[in-house]
């Protein structure tokens, strides 16, 4: 019998900002005692929020990034996403965006235009994952990843798993990443359970964004917000579900390397933070 990995701690996210003014957020990491998921570096959850229908999308006007991957995943409402490298679409309930920032990439991120006429409930996540030295100035890249493509492993009764990115249970998600990451979007009806493996080695965590799980028998997310810290040695972890709950669960591999971030970018030192902002304002980042 594999060993489980132990919960370090529970968490909840910090208090809540908009980014722009589509997306109302609360940070579960870097926050409040999470500072350290390597090769994690931020994970903001927008919603779950009513917006009324609107004339103008709301959202956030162009900006930059550079050093990373940015990963929108939908749960509920749709947002466009346009940038310089000429990449468009519209992410969907179930869709995840992949976007290798790279050596620069300037976009835009609004709400769709159906859902802005519509209006309705808005639910998303956005993780931001960095990059190795070695391809943080590599080219930037674009993944629009659908719901279709997004295999389904049933974990027992009442819950199963979207592989995003990694594998579980010999199925490999479709993303593709520069380090091993593993990348789990979990549904689980009240009483449902899973047994999920994790590599040894990897940073890992379980995010409870809404619904209440039992984690390992023992340690308690209810609510909605809260993240358990795991150990990096064991293999599994176990699930019960109270209620209906959606749970992220993240692994990876972590990058061992210095970590110098100043807004949009992350770098590995001071003076490649100072090119970047150089860069984007010469226009070297392109524009939407
Ligand atoms: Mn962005």
């Amino acid at each position: 019998m594999s060993e489980q990995k132990q919960v370090l701690g529970v968490h909840e996210a910090a208090s809540s900002h908009w980014v722009g003014d589509g997306f109302p957020v609360r940070t579960l990491f870097p926050s409040n005692g999470v500072t350290e998921l390597s090769p994690f570096l931020l994970l903001d959850y927008a919603g779950p929020a009513r917006f009324e229908p609107s004339i103008r999308p709301r959202g956030v006007d162009e900006h930059p990034h550079r050093g990373f991957e940015t990963v929108t995943i939908s749960y509920q409402g749709s947002v466009d996403h346009r940038d310089s490298g000429g990449n468009s679409g519209t992410i969907e309930p179930g869709d995840v965006q992949w976007m290798t920032a790279a050596s620069g990439v300037v976009h835009e991120e609004k709400h769709g235009k159906d859902f802005t006429a519509r209006g309705g409930d808005f639910e998303m996540v956005q993780l931001w994952v960095n990059l190795p030295a070695a391809d943080k100035m590599s080219k930037p890249g674009y993944q629009g990843i659908l719901s279709a493509d997004i295999p389904r492993v049933e974990l027992g009764t009442g819950a199963y798993a979207r592989v995003i990115a990694g594998e579980l249970n010999g199925v490999k998600g479709p993303a593709k990443t520069f380090t091993p990451v593993n990348v789990f979007d979990l549904r689980l009806e009240p009483g449902g359970t899973g047994q999920i493996s994790l590599p040894a080695g990897h940073n890992s965590a379980i995010v409870l964004l809404r619904g209440e799980v039992v984690v390992n028998g023992s340690s308690m997310l209810k609510g909605t917000a809260q993240v358990a810290l795991l150990s990096t040695s064991g293999e599994t972890v176990l699930l019960d579900a109270k209620a209906q709950s959606l749970v992220l669960i993240l692994s990876g591999e972590p990058i061992n390397e210095p970590v110098a971030s100043y807004g949009p970018f992350v770098m590995n030192t001071q003076a490649e933070l100072r090119q970047a902002a150089e860069d984007y304002q010469a226009g070297k980042m392109g524009r939407v």
